[in-house]
């Protein structure tokens, strides 16, 4: 193979047009299974969860789970989905190891929604992103490699298969193609993604958590030059992250730009991510629906749900995330755009949660989109699972607020939280960080600094109080930075008056 000189995305972007479209499966939070009475609990023994239901023996019948028909119309409705009349679930056919039935009970021409949209904001501006259908179906089990590398089954000695998870319903929702996104395609993409997962976890139906798998994202991405016809897309597996949504569009655009610079074409295939590379390698090359041989599931009654049952969900349904950021951006006190990026950074239940706990609006903001996103930036990961919690920043902000931590201890007191060394207040005691008010400890420091600067101290006894500054700072420096720089400051003018 040879190697092929990648442009850079500015210059991707500028030359060619990407048209993006997203598939998220959703993981429903129910109780139980969608066609067997399983329990469906995360991180169980493996292979404990299991009946001859789901796991595909002969004569077993499956019955729908009507929590998981009733969360899939929320969704739809939520996405503003027309709810189908009468629908049916389909079989999928193919073989999988993890997929005891060898089909996977899903829905084809018949999705539950249909035709729908979400906006998302990026920049101040909204884009409109049409929904296709929503579908219920079901998901497969888990596949564990051991003994290769990368946990890929190249190089594994064995394969283990865990079917707790085989027939948790999951709902799919795929948008329609988006073009005109420009060189914002991978913002929009990720934008989409979060809106969507807000929505969701607003109504309580999943937990909508991308690192444990139950919001899970494929995207397809193409390029066209201006004016032609849009060109082959590929579809990138294990996006795992609201980040590596953007990473993923954008590691795409350019090496996509970069095959059709050399003269070669687009294969339609699927891709897999790599969250440490930041890059996409091929999977398989992607079957088409026909591959499946999809029929209507014998097995299973049709889906017809009653169009008052439908209104009552609807009228039932919760604030939307959209509308919760204008209130909220209102009782904050802050922009428009300065919300979108709060919601953005996946921080409005944080900041939420920190306000419950007793901070200020502006205190809690401060640290989330600071200190804390800096952190969760750096390290890639999601500001959720950065180390702390709501109710750790208000109490560090109260310290802050009660004047027993400046700005710059508080931040090293951070630290400590993050690492786990326990809550703000014990973290300040134990590494001896608290300020230090104490006037008889301040006043030997400030006669120290005083006696060591006598040029100084001279001008400022000659009226020139800006000077204090530096006598300030020579105090700041000897008590390691836990003076409270304004008593500091007044005793120094008290002393040289
Ligand atoms: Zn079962």
């Amino acid at each position: 193979m040879t190697t092929i000189a990648l442009p850079t995305y500015e210059d991707a972007v500028a030359r060619f047009e990407p048209v993006i479209g997203l598939e998220t499966h959703v993981e429903l939070g129910t109780q139980t299974k969608m066609f067997c009475g399983c329990r469906t609990e995360f991180g169980a023994e493996p292979n404990t969860q299991v009946c001859p239901v789901c796991l595909g023996l002969p004569g077993a019948l499956p019955v729908a789970n009507r929590a998981g028909i009733e969360a899939t119309i929320r969704i739809g409705l939520s996405l503003n989905c027309g709810i189908a009349t009468w629908c049916r679930m389909a079989r999928k056919n193919y073989f999988y190891p993890d997929m005891p039935k060898n089909f996977q009970t899903s829905q084809y021409d018949e999705p539950l929604c249909t035709e729908g949209y979400v906006d998302v904001e990026v920049d101040g501006k909204t884009y409109r992103i049409g929904i296709e259908r929503v579908h219920l179906e079901e998901d497969t089990g888990k596949t564990l490699h051991v003994g290769g590398a990368t946990g890929r089954i190249h190089g594994a000695s064995e394969s283990l298969v865990d079917y707790n998870r085989a027939g948790i319903p999951l709902v799919e929702i795929v948008t329609k193609p988006v073009p005109g996104l420009g060189a914002l395609a991978p913002e929009v993409a990720r934008a989409y993604v979060t809106e969507l997962r807000d929505i969701i976890r607003s109504l309580g139906v999943s937990d909508v958590r991308m690192e444990q798998g139950s919001l899970r994202c494929d995207v397809n991405t193409s390029l066209n030059k201006p004016g032609a016809e849009w060109g082959t897309r590929t579809e990138t597996k294990n996006v795992n992250s609201l980040r590596s949504v953007e990473r993923a569009v954008r590691s795409e655009i350019i090496r996509q730009a970069g095959v059709l610079d050399g003269g070669g074409r687009i294969i339609q295939e699927t891709r897999h991510f790599h969250e440490d590379r930041g890059d996409t390698s091929p999977g398989r090359s992607k079957e088409e629906a026909t591959d499946y041989r999809y029929f209507p599931e014998p097995d299973l009654v049709p889906i017809a749900p009653d169009p008052a049952w439908v209104a009552e969900l609807k009228a039932a349904l919760p604030e939307k995330p959209s509308a919760k950021r204008a209130r909220l951006s209102e009782e904050w006190g802050i922009s428009a755009i300065d919300m979108q990026s709060v919601a953005n950074a996946g921080a409005v239940e944080l900041i939420e949660e920190t306000i419950a706990a007793g901070a200020s609006p502006a205190g809690a903001r401060k640290w989330w989109m600071g200190e804390l996103a800096r952190r969760a930036n750096e390290s890639g990961i999601e500001l959720s699972a950065v180390g702390a919690t709501p109710a750790q920043v208000a109490e560090l902000q109260k310290l802050v607020d009660d004047g027993k931590l400046n700005d710059k201890l508080a931040r090293t007191v951070l630290e400590g939280v993050v690492a786990g060394e326990g809550d703000p207040a014990a973290v300040m005691s134990a590494r001896g960080l608290e300020v230090v008010n104490d006037e008889g400890a301040l006043t030997a420091a400030v006669d120290e600094a005083i006696a060591a600067n006598p040029d100084i101290a001279a001008k400022i006894r000659d009226g020139k109080v800006a000077a204090a500054g530096a006598l300030v700072g020579a105090v700041m420096k000897t008590t390691r930075g836990q003076a409270d720089a304004k008593t500091v400051r007044d005793l120094i003018l008290a002393r040289l008056s």
